[in-house]
C-alpha cells in the first residue's frame, strides 16, 4: 500500500506540500487515511505561552472610542485572560489535506476526519469526499499544514487503490449525480416566492461536510425553527452539502469558506471548487476575484480580526497584499457579541474606516456554528430587504447594502432631504453642499424592555445619540451636509453590548 510521509519542522508551518498519486486503469476505489505525531502540544509551558501571547493579541485594543469598553469591559478582559488556558489548551499541530483528480476536481478533503478511512468509488463516497469514476492518470494529493508547532512532526497518508469495492466502511453517502453534472445540476431547495420584506438570515454556517456536526438537513429543520429565513452554508474549502437535495421553508444560499493560511473568505452565492491553493502561492487575489464577480458571487472577508494562531489558525484575516476594494462584504458581527467583542469591536473600526476611505464594504453577521446547541440570543441576524424570499432576491437586497443587524430590535433608518426625497440603507444622496437633511429613525424594541442606547454615527465618529426605555423609538434628527459623508445606526444595551447595526446612508455632495 502506498503511504506518502513527511517529517515537518515549525519553519514548514503553513506550506503546501504536494505528493503525486498516480492511478491506474481499473482502479475501482480509493481509501485515504492520515496520521500524524504528536497531535498536540505536550509541554504546558511553551502551550500557556503561546496562549497567553495570542489571548494578549486577541484584547489588544488602542482605539480611543471609549464607548465600546464600558462598565463590563475590565471584567471581559480578566474573564477571557483567565480562562483562556481552560478553553484552549492543548494546543494541536494541525495538517488538512486534499485530493485532486486528473480533471482538477476535489475527489476527498481531510479535515476533522483527517485520521479516518475516507471511500471513494463509482457509487459512495464517505461525506466529504465526491464519489464517481477514478480517472487513472496523476493525481494531486495536496497537504496543508496549519499548524507545526512541535519540533518535529511525522506525517502519513495511506492511499489504497482497490480493484474492487470495501464493505461495511462508515460514513458514507450514496451516490447521487454523475459527476459532469455536478455543476449543472441544483438542488431542489423549495423557494418560497413570498413579497417584498425584510428577511432575515445566518451569513456562516458549517455542516458535516467540512467539520461541522449536522447534515443540511438538520440545519435547515433547526434553523427554520429559530425563525431564520434564509443562510448562507459556508463549508471550508467545498460545496459539497450544496447536493443535499431538500425541501425546507428556510431558503439555502450556496456558499464557501475558504480557509487559507492567512485569513477566511466566505464566498455567497457560490458553487463548486476554487483553486485555493495556487492562490496561496501567488499571494494575489486578482485572478480568482474575476471569477468570483464572472459568477455572480459576492466575496465576504470571515471574522477578520478573531483570535488566531495557534488557537484558531490562520483564522484572523492578515491576507498578504489584499486589496480591500476586492471585498463586497465584511462579516463585521462574528458569533456572540457578548463572547466575541473583543474582535468585533476591532471589526467594527476596520470597516470604519474603509468607508472613509470610501470603499462600500457591506456588513454582515455570521455565527459560524458547527453544532446545533446553543444558538446563542446575541448571535446577530442580518436582515436583507428583498423583493422576495429567494436567492436572487436575497443576493439583489445584499448587493444593494439594504442591510441591517440585529440581535432583537427591529430598526428602520433614512434620510429625507427639505424637497422630500427619501432614502434608505445602502443608497446614495445626491445633495447640493449645504442642504439640511432629516434623519427619521423608527426602533422596535418589543421583547427586551431594558435601556437601549441609540448612536448615530456620521463617518465613523458619534453624530447624536439618545437613551430609551420604550417599546416604540421614533427620533427626528437633523444635519446639514457640507461635504460628501455616510451615516448608520448602532444600539447598544446597557453593558455596552452592540444590539443592533445598519448598513450606512451615503450623501454626495455637489
Ligand atoms: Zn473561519
Ligand atoms: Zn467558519
Amino acid at each position: 500500500m502506498p503511504v506518502y510521509t513527511k517529517t515537518f519542522t515549525p519553519s514548514e508551518n503553513k506550506t503546501l506540500t504536494e505528493f503525486i498519486v498516480p492511478i491506474i486503469k481499473g482502479t475501482k476505489e480509493i481509501l485515504i487515511k492520515g496520521d500524524y505525531h504528536p497531535k498536540i502540544v505536550n509541554d504546558i509551558q511553551v502551550t500557556n505561552n503561546l496562549i497567553g501571547q495570542a489571548v494578549n493579541e486577541y484584547l489588544r485594543f488602542d482605539g480611543k472610542d471609549s464607548v465600546f469598553f464600558g462598565p463590563n469591559w475590565d471584567y471581559y478582559q480578566n474573564n477571557y485572560i483567565k480562562n483562556a488556558i481552560k478553553w484552549f489548551s492543548p494546543i494541536r499541530n494541525l495538517f488538512n489535506y486534499t485530493l485532486i483528480d486528473p480533471n482538477g476536481l476535489v475527489r476527498a478533503r481531510g479535515n476533522n476526519n483527517f485520521f479516518e478511512t475516507m471511500q471513494i468509488n463509482k457509487e459512495k463516497a464517505s461525506i466529504g469526499s465526491v464519489s464517481g469514476a477514478l480517472p487513472a492518470g496523476e493525481w494531486r494529493l495536496i497537504v496543508e499544514a496549519h499548524a507545526v508547532i512541535s519540533e518535529l512532526v511525522k506525517l502519513s497518508i495511506e492511499v489504497n487503490l482497490n480493484q474492487k469495492f470495501t464493505p461495511g466502511i462508515k460514513a458514507t453517502e450514496k451516490y447521487r449525480a454523475e459527476l459532469r453534472d455536478f455543476h449543472k445540476k441544483e438542488p431542489l431547495f423549495k423557494e418560497e416566492r413570498e413579497s417584498p420584506g425584510w428577511f432575515g438570515g445566518d451569513f456562516h454556517i458549517h455542516s458535516h461536510h467540512s467539520d461541522g456536526d449536522h447534515s443540511v438537513y438538520e440545519l435547515m429543520t433547526y434553523l427554520h425553527g429559530k425563525g431564520l429565513d434564509f443562510f448562507v452554508l459556508t463549508d471550508h474549502n467545498t460545496t459539497l452539502g450544496w447536493k443535499e437535495k431538500y425541501f425546507s421553508k428556510t431558503l439555502v444560499i450556496p456558499g464557501i469558506e475558504i480557509s487559507t493560511f492567512f485569513g477566511h473568505f466566505v464566498l455567497i452565492n457560490w458553487i463548486g471548487d476554487i483553486n485555493w491553493f495556487s492562490l496561496e502561492r501567488k499571494s494575489t487575489f486578482e485572478d480568482i476575484a474575476v471569477e468570483i464577480k464572472r459568477k455572480g458571487a459576492l466575496l465576504s472577508v470571515a471574522h477578520p480580526e478573531c483570535i488566531s494562531d495557534p488557537i484558531c489558525t490562520g483564522c484572523r484575516w492578515n491576507y498578504p497584499n489584499f486589496c480591500w476594494g476586492t471585498a463586497d462584504i465584511m462579516e463585521v458581527w462574528a458569533g456572540s457579541w457578548s463572547e466575541r467583542r473583543a474582535e468585533n469591536i476591532k471589526t467594527l473600526k476596520r470597516w470604519e474606516n474603509l468607508l472613509n476611505q470610501g470603499l462600500k464594504v457591506i456588513a454582515v453577521s455570521g455565527s459560524d456554528i458547527h453544532q446545533l446547541e446553543p444558538y446563542k440570543k446575541d448571535y446577530g441576524r442580518t436582515y436583507v430587504w428583498a423583493k422576495s424570499k429567494t436567492r436572487e432576491g436575497i443576493m439583489e437586497g445584499l448587493k444593494k447594502g439594504k442591510v441591517y443587524i440585529t440581535c432583537g430590535p427591529k430598526i428602520n433608518f433614512q434620510l429625507m432631504t427639505d424637497k422630500d426625497v427619501f432614502v434608505s440603507l445602502g443608497e446614495e444622496l445626491e445633495v447640493d453642499c449645504n442642504t439640511s437633511i432629516e434623519l427619521l429613525i423608527n426602533i422596535e424594541n418589543k421583547k427586551n424592555k431594558k435601556k437601549l442606547h441609540i448612536e448615530l454615527i456620521k463617518n465613523g465618529l458619534v453624530y447624536n445619540s439618545y437613551d430609551s426605555f420604550l417599546e416604540h423609538i421614533e427620533l427626528d434628527w437633523s444635519d446639514k451636509v457640507t461635504k460628501n459623508c455616510w451615516y448608520y445606526l448602532r444600539l447598544l444595551d446597557e453593558k455596552k453590548c452592540i444590539v443592533g447595526l445598519t448598513n450606512p446612508i451615503f450623501i454626495i455632495c455637489h
